[in-house]
């Protein structure tokens, strides 16, 4: 073959091979048996070798792994994927320097620090060289498997030259620069945006088609052999070293010393983070020394030779633009920071909450005030204070509208928080109440979402989910931008929800403090919404999962005549306010249940709520009413008496299978 025919059979052997894997790991219809394949790679990889200028990024020789027979399945770690123990501070690295020494028996103990990558942890499993599998972290002991992903993630090698088995484990993750990049194609794009960067390579990888993940430019750092036939090492640099010269991507800022040492590396990192091209959310600390690493072993959770220094919360400094007033379901008013937008603590900020009018008042904030805001992992950004040297001269204590915002009724202040008066009429709590009781959990009422929610309040067509039920055909088709068809489709899902059950419609009233799960255990327990309505503060207060607050919540909700007028009117327009959730197991209606001992994985709270969601009682006690002692680790007493009254004691297993597992589930998911 001369140059020229060469390369044609190049193309078309990547053509091939490049339809064979997405017959294959696309669409899950392989169209050319195994052997044809690998003969095809076989040559094809034989061909790029006599001629490396014909090597090509995106050949199959370098995207393609093994077959995995599994697409997006649970992956099963050979060695668990552990979490680290956490530093908050220098002095927490001193402290476990000394432990280290003491259980080492040494004055001096050489460490390595490495940077904490905030990205999406990852298992690399290869075979004779070939990667086979892919997998995140999941819960530490099952991953998911993301194979199919992972090989379109460029830096990853789909091939190493190392025999045997062979693991690997490290972090894909978004460099800001793609993360930006992304978010604004996003945003022109009117999807909605990913949170930070880890979000962003997370549900890059986390997602089933792979070329979606091809073009979001991942990238990888590796930096640990989790076992290997063949490689062998001292040292956890060693490792990082043999890795790099296997052909993964490792990150060279690392550093080897004593802990102060590390410290220092720490201090300047503290500093220098957010000029990196990609996130970091701290330091991770190890023993350098794989023999040290190895007496020293590990807790239940954690190795002991390890630690992780997280770094004191970002802040940064930003200009407040505006405060806006937002006005919740609940009619309290709610000041908000409108920022010069920001990136900080991994996450593109533009509006911190204020809180309220004392927490203005006291820091002074001020429209066109500089601010320090800081954000600490997930938690919600903060004004730490206002740096007033620079604010300008013009500037005005912020006064707080003494009308609301939306409706224009007067406000009242309560504790801390000022609430419209307008209740039932201020439409900033009747939409969003409307939209709630549309929702999804709540009657679902699918067409019938936020934007016409407020069109139809707008057009004066409804204004309590009374007139959702009084809505015609003939209403909704004369609106502009609605036809029949919409119309007829929207009076549909209406007329669905009717059925939607009483737990959903508990919920959809957006009584406060009452929840999804909530409302779906009073239904349980009540069965129909008179019950419920003439319940007392005892009656509430019997079930487990109710407290004080919840009871008053629904005792005052109850009181309310507006609120009673309807429900009357909707039980009149055959909105169903029975309970007949047909998916929960009937078995523990009007059984009582006696929950004793520990249960691993499971909340005792958690169980309660199971007992009380599927119709059954929670006691405390154990007594001859008493139906069965469901019973885990070192129960105690309560067995004992259980035993002597003959009453019937079940396991956790059991107690499951009674209930259905499945659909408790689905239950909590719904
Ligand atoms: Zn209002």
């Amino acid at each position: 073959m001369n140059i020229k025919e060469i390369k044609l059979r190049i193309e078309e052997l990547r053509k091939i091979l490049e339809k064979a894997n997405a017959d294959y790991y696309e669409k899950d219809m392989p169209t050319i048996t195994d052997s044809e394949y690998d003969q095809y790679m076989k040559e094809l990889l034989q061909l790029e070798k006599d001629n490396p200028e014909l090597i090509s990024q995106d050949s199959p020789t370098k995207i393609v792994g093994g077959k995995v027979s599994e697409k997006f399945h649970s992956y099963r770690h050979r060695y668990p994927l552990l979490s680290l123990g956490n530093a908050f501070s220098y002095e927490d690295l001193r402290t476990f320097d000394n432990r280290v020494k003491k259980a080492l028996n040494k004055a001096d103990v050489e460490y390595i620090a490495e940077l904490k990558i905030d990205g999406l942890s990852i298992a690399l499993i290869f075979k004779d060289g070939l990667l086979i599998v892919g997998a995140t972290r999941g819960d530490g002991d099952s991953g998911e498997n993301v194979t199919h992903n992972i090989l379109k993630v460029e830096d990853i090698p789909k091939t190493i030259d190392v025999a045997g088995e062979f693991e690997v484990r490290g972090e894909v993750f978004m460099d800001n620069k793609t993360f930006d990049d992304l978010n604004e194609t996003r945003l022109n794009e009117g999807l909605p945006l990913f949170r930070n960067p880890r979000n962003g390579a997370a549900g890059s990888i986390r997602q089933l088609n792979s070329d979606v993940t091809r073009e979001r430019h991942l990238k990888s750092f590796i930096y640990e052999i989790t076992y290997s036939n063949v490689l062998d090492y001292k040292k956890q640099s060693d490792a990082i070293k043999l890795l790099n010269n296997n052909g993964f991507n490792t990150n060279e800022r690392f550093v080897l010393g004593n802990i102060e040492d590390i410290i220092e590396f720490c201090e300047k990192l503290v500093v220098e983070r957010n000029n990196l091209e990609y996130g970091i959310d701290g330091v991770v600390v190890k023993v350098n020394s794989l023999a040290d690493q190895i007496e020293m072993g590990y807790t239940e959770k954690s190795p002991r030779w390890a630690i992780a220094f997280k770094f004191p919360p970002e802040q940064k400094e930003t200009i407040v633009e505006n405060i806006t007033i937002s006005v919740g379901r609940t009619g309290v008013l709610t000041p908000m920071a409108e920022l010069k937008e920001t990136l900080i603590g991994g996450s593109m900020v533009k509006r911190a909450t204020l809180h309220n009018e004392d927490y203005i008042l006291e820091k002074d904030i001020r429209v066109g005030d500089t601010i320090v805001l800081q954000k600490a992992g997930d938690v919600i950004p903060e004004v730490v204070r206002v740096i007033v040297e620079k604010r300008p001269y013009y500037s005005e204590v912020f006064k707080f509208p003494v009308v609301c915002p939306v409706c224009g009724s007067e406000v009242i202040k309560l504790d801390a928080s000022i609430k419209c008066t307008g209740e039932l009429y201020c439409p900033a709590q009747l939409i969003k109440g409307l939209i709630h009781f549309v929702s999804r959990d709540a009657m679902n009422i699918d067409g019938l979402g936020e934007k016409y929610i407020e069109y139809f309040v707008k057009e004066g067509l409804i204004s309590t989910p009374v007139d959702i039920y009084k809505l015609t055909k003939d209403d909704i088709s004369v609106l502009e931008g609605l036809g029949e068809k919409s119309a007829n489709n929207i009076i549909e899902a209406i007329e669905t929800s009717k059925t939607r059950g009483l737990g959903p419609l508990i919920y959809g009233f957006g009584i406060p403090l009452i929840g999804n799960k909530g409302a779906k255990i009073l239904a349980k327990n009540f069965k129909t919404v008179d019950r419920l309505m003439a319940a007392t503060s005892e009656e509430l207060l019997a079930i487990e999962t109710v407290g004080d607050k919840m009871a008053d919540s629904l005792l005052t909700f109850f009181k309310e005549k507006r609120n009673l007028e309807i429900i009357t009117d909707l039980k009149y327009l055959g909105i169903v306010m029975e309970d007949d959730t047909k998916n929960l197991s009937e078995d523990l209606v009007g059984k009582t249940f006696v929950i004793t001992g520990s249960f691993p994985g499971y909340d005792r709270k958690e169980l309660t709520n199971l007992v009380e969601l599927h119709g059954g009682k929670a006691s405390s006690s154990v007594s001859k009413k008493t139906s069965f002692v469901l019973a885990g680790n070192e129960p105690g007493s309560k067995l004992t008496k259980a035993r002597e009254l003959g009453v019937d004691v079940i396991e956790i297993k059991e107690f499951l299978k009674k209930i259905g597992e499945r659909q408790v589930e689905d239950g909590y998911n719904n």
